[in-house]
């Protein structure tokens, strides 16, 4: 019997874990992120990822346009 009360105790703990996670959502860090197109400018080795774009990163010539 005492088998059968662990089990239930475990999976109480179980569901319990679950409903936190689902409450738990990840906030929503919506990244205006857009995919990356090709322009003139990329190579085979290297893409010209345009500021806003997956990939991109920021560099000062981003910082000045604003
Ligand atoms: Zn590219
Ligand atoms: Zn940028």
């Amino acid at each position: 019997m005492k088998k059968v009360m662990l089990m239930m105790v475990m999976a109480g703990i179980m569901v319990a874990a679950q409903a936190q996670t689902d409450k738990k959502e990840a906030p929503k860090k919506e990244m205006k992120m857009k995919e990356h197109v090709c322009t003139k400018a990329c190579t085979k080795e290297h893409h010209a990822y345009a500021h806003g774009e997956k990939g991109h990163s920021c560099t000062d010539a981003c910082k000045k346009k604003g």
